[in-house]
């Protein structure tokens, strides 16, 4: 049986254990924070199928499958029913590459329709589309399921080194312990470029900071359950790159109760090199942003916040999608950004390559999965 540690119980490491231990695997996972507490926390993320680089389109529908199974699983509804509508002039790009997946069903829509799933929105006669496979993740549900199921293997330790120790295993200290094992995934999030440099492998990894907030509907607004009236739906998750209302890359989920929208901007502001904010202004000037957007776009929503996720969020240089694995010697670590809805095929990703000593799909750093074509 291999003796594997996956350092960080975010939703790639929650992913990566369960996957492991699932085929066997004797697993322990680290994390010195509450699990789901890094760029995992907070309620809700987008599960969208489209993506620029199609090898990513097809990684993402292996996931849809993945979470259905964890639905199944687990006995929950982990991804709302009522698809991801995204406006703006790529819609018809977006289109034409998700047609070429059969189990990617995609269609426009029409003013009219847009306004029946999307009542919250302005007026908006230009492109939409709606993935209808996409729709909000339930994400604090996944976290808790996932951290049942690792009850037991879980270790509430935060991990100073990892290093090989020439007898082919890799050596793991904690503040209080130290262990050896026959592979060490690190999926520590913001932690795992500074792990995997002391084990000699460099990741270009760039951190920033990120700001969403979340707002109530409106009074008269739909009702409690999010239906768009007359429709029975719930709200779809929603992504604008039209520019129209004054922002050019914006998203937003529904929460689970229906009557909360989370909403952010594709932004994020830079870390300096020793780790703290280059601009901790710039963080409130995105939120200031943010309420401005949710003015001009979005009447449906009280554009006062009623919360926020600040989170330091971790990208490769080849993409805001972008997302690779980096495997030598019984040490094998994860680096992307936007992974939440990618989680369980990166669990399962990972968990064979531990198991079999390769790299699978196009998740190899050196193919640069998730590459932006601009
Ligand atoms: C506001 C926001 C909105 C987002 N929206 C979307 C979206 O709509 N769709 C989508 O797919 N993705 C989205 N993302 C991105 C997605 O949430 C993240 O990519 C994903 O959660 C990353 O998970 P992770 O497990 O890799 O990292 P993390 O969740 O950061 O987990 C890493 C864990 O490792 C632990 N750790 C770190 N160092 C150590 C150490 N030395 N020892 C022990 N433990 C350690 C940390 O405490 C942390 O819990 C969003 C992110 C944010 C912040």
């Amino acid at each position: 049986m291999t003796r594997t540690a996956v350092v960080g119980a975010g939703i790639v490491g929650l992913a990566a254990a369960h996957a492991l231990r699932a085929r066997g695997a004797d697993v322990t996972l680290y994390e010195s924070g509450p699990p789901g507490g890094g760029q995992s926390a907070g309620q809700s993320r987008i599960f969208r199928h489209s993506h620029e680089d199609p090898r990513l389109v097809a990684l993402v529908a292996r996931s849809r499958t993945l979470w259905r199974q964890w639905e199944q699983e687990f006995g929950l509804e982990l991804i709302s029913p009522d698809g991801a509508v995204a406006i703006g002039a790529g819609v018809e790009e977006k289109l034409r590459t998700l047609e070429r997946f059969a189990e990617v069903p995609v269609c426009r829509l029409p003013p009219e329709e847009l306004h029946a799933r999307l009542p919250l929105l302005a007026g908006w006669t230009g492109p939409a589309m709606l993935d209808v496979h996409g729709g909000a993740i339930r994400t604090l549900d996944a976290v808790a399921a996932l951290v049942h199921r690792l009850e037991g293997s879980t270790l509430r330790e935060h991990v100073l080194s990892v290093r090989r120790t020439g007898t082919g295993s890799v050596e793991l200290r904690t503040g209080t312990t130290c262990e050896t094992y026959d592979h060490v995934v690190l999926c520590a999030g913001r932690g795992t470029a500074p792990l995997a440099r002391g084990a000699g492998i460099d990741l270009p990894v760039e951190t920033g900071a990120h700001v969403r907030l979340t707002f109530a509907l409106a009074a008269g607004a739909p009702d409690p359950g999010g239906s768009a009236p007359g429709t029975g739906r719930g709200l779809p998750t929603f992504q604008d790159g039209s520019g129209d209302f004054g922002e050019t890359g914006v998203y937003a989920a529904p929460y689970p109760d229906g009557r909360r929208f989370s909403v952010g901007l594709s932004a994020d502001t830079p870390a300096r090199p020793d780790g703290g904010l280059a601009d901790p202004a710039a963080l409130a000037a995105l939120a200031d942003r943010t309420v401005a957007y949710v003015r001009r776009a979005l009447p449906g929503l009280d554009p006062r916040p009623v919360d926020h996720v600040h989170c330091w969020v971790t990208r490769l240089p080849w993409g805001d999608d972008g997302v690779g694995i980096w495997s030598e010697d019984g040490i094998t670590a994860l680096a992307g950004h936007n992974l939440f809805k990618q989680a369980p095929a990166l669990g399962e990703a990972l968990a064979e390559t531990v198991l079999t000593g390769g790299i699978p799909g196009h998740l190899h750093h050196e193919e640069q999965l998730g590459r932006s074509a601009g």
